[in-house]
């Protein structure tokens, strides 16, 4: 394999170095690249009517880290579905990203090296014998026509919703949803309407017509329109670039609702006139730390509602939630009406009335609109009445689900996340890398800050793409490297303008003219584009990868392979619960499946071992001894690998001397006496033994307790709840010691990327260990109280997805972006040495960057803003790449076209980013207020600047802003914002470090779990059941759920479920007999139990977490826990309903405006 022997024929990678010199390359020149692998991927090779598509994805999860909603996975395909055990190999894309020459990017890396490792032992050996599922390597030509065409979705791809049915629900319950709002023409929501509702008659005559009539379906050659916000809007106006959609604002902006003002307590003064109100001066400027809104803060629930729940907010509360006060079963007010109890209340079984529209909510007051008439009696808000997220999620299911999202034109408000859909490049990176707070973005600063509506970019580098989307091509320049601007070194991409017949071409980013190499030049045709523009990737596509040369790499050599060590500790608590023997068997086939690259036949990682409690214990495992070495170090306080030749090995090799270790370490400690452990040392021997061998690589740590025996990084038990809502409660979000800040500095220098299995049985200080992971680009997974028998499979699933998942090394990132707007802060599991180079040891396919851009210079309507993300990386084959991915968004003069092209999905993600990292610094209060204020700014500006004049006991929310209010009371509910009494110190670092990394679906899902009616499910289709609102009031005695979050999936079990149900599932005769000990259902063969048990194998399919199932029966004593993800009710430690927060967040915009 040459790939090997390329990486060593250079001189040592990895000597003393003052920092990343390679990156600051010089310029294009590099040394021809003698030893680069690239003969698998079809590198490209030069302006030939085609390009080798790198090898697809292989097996395994094909939709794992796609965590979109319904993935394609057929829940009667043979493999797909089932859990992501050994079904193949983790696709080793092609990726690359690029680095330009970090302005000074410094890593310190300056520690010794042991020169000659193990060379001999890295020979690849016989093809691995799991190599399987390999998928063909598919080397499709690159033709603009014969681009793979992504058919309409096939069956497989399920709607979660009910789809024939529903669709017209929609659109009459979106019509509803139009009858608050003011305007005159309120037409059906975006690509909804088709015609004016049939079954249930229009509340008001008015605006039905009117709506529907206009509508004009959208069609794909036009481009989608903006998802929801085209409601109202006649489609006069694409939203895209050449079309100013600035002149149409406000009468088409009128989504929102409008509680009776009684209900809220919000009286019903009159709102004045949007024209002659004078601006609030509190929208100006961001939320500061210390800023507090006037107004109650969310945290107490009872500031609006009326009548006044009972008081429940503070302290623990051991019976069951108080929440009938607030949520009672209502009285049957509103009967049912035909054709929508199934789809919307049918299953709930309570009483509640179903609401086709707003209308039908207030009988007293059919016409809130303009004139909102004598204020109704005093009157709860009806939650059917406000903005529904399962509704705006099957209304962009039908809606885009269907169509293909073709990336060709600039600034396209991609479907949500929970929409099936298929992406095809054209010109901008898929939203699966990218995806954005707004595609419209406004054009000053003063604009931006006007409306406080944060401009920020999720992005996942490495994003794993379904199987039917092609893989970014990779690019080969050759020596000469990838073409890039000589003043601010982007990379060649679709935006540049070739001029002068081709000879030069202006950068779209500084616009710096740049002469093009002679080996890249060539003719334009008539309109002035390249005669190759289809042949090259990089000129024609949104996402693609360069192969590096030799500047890009640490002291300009070629990188060796990764390596990978895995470190158990074995002290007692590991010993006795079993832990060591089950990673040790693990282990035996699971090496199997390291990642590998393309289609070689075995990877080219290396593996290590080391064993630990308050010593450390490497392993010699040469292929040509007989038996395992081990050697101690006792001396933990200056760490040093006491072997180099036989330390790290390949598998195959080493095959015989592993299995025999791995037998024998749960033998070696069986009888261990020790419980203390060390940590620090742990981290350091594995980052000097990747020193050693002059490779990047990554650390499989498993540990279970607070490492308080004696050794660098020792910490103690500083957990203290009694901090909680106070100002020092920040501390315990703080690691008690920089001692592994500056550890994790070494090891970002070095490519050491640690990832960190824990097994705590009480607090071992996630905040302070998870240090290191967190900025080396690792992952934490945390398993409390492990216990073999329920823990078990969740642990190896996602051992075995941890070790198996793509992941580059020695990653540098840059966001450039086009002259007007620049990347100002950085959210993510990443390390930073300078302001613009996010440094990443390791960044696997579910690492998320998210990254906020603020002006500083005026954006033009006619250029448009963009973006381009370079990431540099180490392929798992030691391949250096850059991917690169880029983005162009519109830019605005109107406030409206803001508004309309937003995407709260992503705007969630990036202010639970920020709330989180806020409660580093801040006490959480001010930062839920700081939140609550932000918001409130945003949806006051669009109602002083967007909306047309109405009361001012109207909320009126932006179209695809309206699941904002509810979407922030959960991240402001959520457990670091604000804990129950239940929820432990290590699990808010915990859960602080995952969001952090999340991508938008992640976010989108922990925040708002998902809830399925399991017994309404069809057990003869694909299709999952319609979920439901997260609300105690819309589950059914006689029913069972299923909730999932990414984290956990809870089965919840109504008291009055049939007994033959019971059965089907359980496998038990009564209610009472069903143990909520159970961790997996158990395997009968009935449709219901296979239909119940493939929902919940597809859902752990799409997470890139196995999650956690518990079985939760109705009044047992486990229902507090679930009840706890039931987000629209209010929270037993404080947190408001949905309905009270949005009175609250309402009074807190009114405030703004007066
Ligand atoms: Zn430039």
């Amino acid at each position: 394999m040459s790939v090997n022997q390329q990486a060593h024929a250079g001189p040592p990678y990895g000597q003393p170095q003052p920092g990343y010199q390679g990156y600051q390359q010089p310029g294009y020149g590099g040394q021809p690249l003698p030893g680069v692998p690239h003969s698998q991927y079809g590198a490209y090779n030069g302006p030939m009517p085609g390009y080798q598509q790198p090898v697809p994805p292989q097996g395994y999860f094909p939709s794992l880290g796609f965590p979109s909603k319904g993935s394609p996975v057929s829940l009667n395909s043979d493999t797909s579905s089932l859990a992501p055990n050994f079904v193949g190999l983790l696709r080793a894309p092609p990726a690359s990203g690029a680095l330009p020459p970090a302005s000074g990017a410094s890593l310190s890396s300056g520690h010794p090296v042991y020169s000659q490792f193990g060379q001999g032992d890295v020979q690849n050996g016989i093809p691995a014998s799991a190599a399987q599922m390999h998928r063909p390597p598919a080397s499709q030509p690159f033709l603009p026509s014969s681009a793979p065409t992504p058919v309409s979705q096939p069956s497989t791809f399920q709607q979660y919703g009910p789809p024939p049915a529903s669709a017209q629900q929609l659109s009459n319950h979106m019509a509803g949803m139009t009858i608050g709002s003011t305007s005159t023409s309120a037409p059906p929501p975006a690509g909804l309407g088709y015609g004016p509702p049939t079954s249930v008659p229009p509340v008001s005559g008015s605006f039905t017509a009117t709506g529907s009539g206009l509508y004009t379906p959208y069609t794909s050659s036009q481009g989608p329109p903006p998802t929801s916000v085209s409601q109202g809007l006649p489609l006069a106006q694409p939203p895209f670039s050449g079309q100013p959609t600035s002149t149409q604002r406000l009468p088409t902006q009128v989504p929102g609702f409008a509680p009776p003002p009684s209900s809220t307590g919000i009286g019903p003064s009159l709102y004045p006139p949007t024209t002659g109100a004078p601006r609030p001066s509190p929208m100006q400027g961001p939320p500061l730390p210390g800023q507090t809104v006037a107004g109650p803060p969310a945290s107490q629930p009872n500031h609006v509602s009326s009548p006044p729940p009972p008081s429940t907010m503070s302290g623990p509360h051991p019976g069951p939630p108080p929440m009938s006060g607030l949520h009672g079963p209502p009285p049957p007010t509103h009967p049912p009406q035909p054709g929508y109890q199934m789809q919307q209340n049918g299953s709930f079984g309570q009483a509640r009335g179903p609401q086709p529209s707003y209308g039908g909510a207030y009988p007293g007051s059919p016409n809130y609109g303009s004139q909102p008439g004598p204020p109704p009696p005093p009157k709860r808000l009806d939650p059917d009445s406000i903005p529904s997220p399962i509704q705006v999620i099957e209304d962009d299911r039908s809606n885009r689900g269907s169509e293909p999202f073709v990336t060709g034109v600039r600034g396209q408000v991609p479907p949500l996340v929970t929409t099936n859909f298929l992406v095809k490049d054209q010109g901008n990176a898929s939203p699966r890398y990218i995806r954005c707070t707004s595609y419209n973005i406004p054009c000053t600063s003063d604009m931006a800050k006007q409306s406080q509506v944060p401009l920020a970019a999720v992005i996942k580098p490495l994003a794993t793409l379904p199987p039917e989307e092609a893989l970014p091509y990779l690019v080969d320049h050759g020596e000469s490297g990838p073409v890039r601007c000589n003043r601010c070194k982007a990379y060649m991409c679709p935006f540049m303008q070739f001029i002068e017949g081709g000879r030069r071409f202006q950068c779209c980013f500084c616009s710096c003219v740049t002469e093009v190499p002679p080996h890249y030049f060539q003719h334009l045709d008539h309109t002035g584009k390249r005669v190759d523009f289809y042949d090259r990737p990089e000129l024609s596509l949104g996402s693609y990868e360069f192969l590096a040369t030799v500047d890009y790499c640490k002291n300009n050599k070629f990188p060796s392979p990764p390596a990978f060590i895995f470190m158990i500790d074995v002290s007692y608590n590991a010993v006795k619960s079993g832990l060591v023997r089950l990673i040790c068997e693990e282990l035996k086939s699971l090496l199997d499946y390291l990642p590998r690259e393309g289609n070689m036949e075995e990877s080219a990682i290396r593996v290590g071992f080391v064993t630990y409690n308050k010593v450390l214990h490497f392993y010699n495992v040469k292929s040509s001894l007989a038996q395992p070495q081990m050697m101690v170090v006792s001396d933990v306080a200056d760490m040093f690998v006491p072997l180099l030749d036989g330390f790290l090995v390949n598998v195959n090799e080493s095959r015989t001397v592993i299995a025999s270790l791995l037998d024998q370490i749960p033998e070696m400690f069986a009888d261990t006496r020790e419980t203390e452990t060390v940590f620090a040392p742990v981290i350091q021997a594995g980052l000097e033994a990747l020193k050693a061998a002059e490779c990047a690589g990554k650390l499989f740590i498993f540990h279970t307790s607070l490492p308080i025996a004696e050794a660098p990084g020792k910490l103690k038990n500083r957990d203290d709840k009694k901090l909680i809502n106070t100002d020092k409660e920040k501390t315990l979000f703080q690691p008690q010691t920089s001692f592994y800040n500056n550890l994790a500095k070494d090891c970002v220098a070095q490519g050491c990327c640690v990832d960190l299995f824990l097994f705590p049985n009480q607090y071992l200080d996630v905040a302070t260990l998870g240090v290191v992971t967190y900025q080396t680009g690792g992952s934490i997974y945390k398993y409390a109280y492990f216990q073999l028998e329920t823990d078990q499979d969740r642990f190896l699933n996602d051992l075995r997805r941890d070790v198996q998942k793509e992941v580059g090394f020695d990653a540098v990132m840059r966001v450039r972006t086009s002259t007007g707007i620049r990347a100002t802060d950085f959210f993510g599991a990443f390390y930073m040495s300078n302001t613009t180079d996010v440094e990443m040891a390791g960044l696997d396919c579910d690492k998320t960057i998210t990254v906020e851009f603020k002006h500083d210079d005026k954006l033009s309507e006619d250029s448009g803003a963009l973006l381009q993300c370079a990431l540099l990386y180490t392929s798992c084959a030691g391949q250096r790449r850059l991917r690169i991915h880029n983005l162009s968004l519109n830019c605005c003069t109107q406030l409206a076209d803001l508004y309309r092209n937003c995407e709260t999905d992503t705007l969630i993600n990036y202010l639970a980013k920020y709330a989180y990292r806020g409660v580093l610094n801040s006490p959480v209060k001010t930062v839920r207020d700081a939140l609550i204020n932000q918001c409130a700014q945003i949806l006051a500006c669009y109602r002083k600047n967007c909306a047309s004049p109405s009361s001012a006991g109207q909320l009126i929310l932006p179209e695809c802003m309206k699941l904002l209010p509810v979407y922030l009371n959960c991240v402001l509910k959520s457990d670091v914002l604000q804990p129950g009494p239940e929820v432990t110190t290590d699990d808010r670092a915990y859960i602080r470090q995952l969001v952090t990394s999340m991508d938008v679906a992640e976010t989108n899902v922990f925040f708002y779990p998902r809830l399925l009616p399991l017994t309404k499910a069809d057990v003869d289709s694909d299709s999952l059941p319609a979920a439901i609102r997260n609300s105690e009031e819309r589950l059914s005695k006689g029913d069972i759920y299923l909730l999932e979050n990414g984290l956990n999936i809870f089965v919840w079990v109504g008291v009055n479920v049939q007994q033959g149900l019971i059965q089907n599932l359980f496998g038990v005769s009564s209610f009472s007999q069903i143990s909520n000990a159970l961790s997996t259902l158990p395997v009968l063969e009935n449709p219901f139990s296979k239909k119940v048990r493939s929902i919940v194998d597809m859902l752990q399919v799409q997470r890139s977490r196995y999650m956690k199932l518990i079985i939760v029966k109705q009044e047992d004593k486990l229902e507090m826990l679930f009840k706890h993800f039931l987000v629209e009710d209010k929270s037993l430690c404080g947190g408001a309903s949905y309905v009270d927060f949005l009175c609250h967040m309402h009074k807190e915009i009114r405030q703004l405006l007066s």
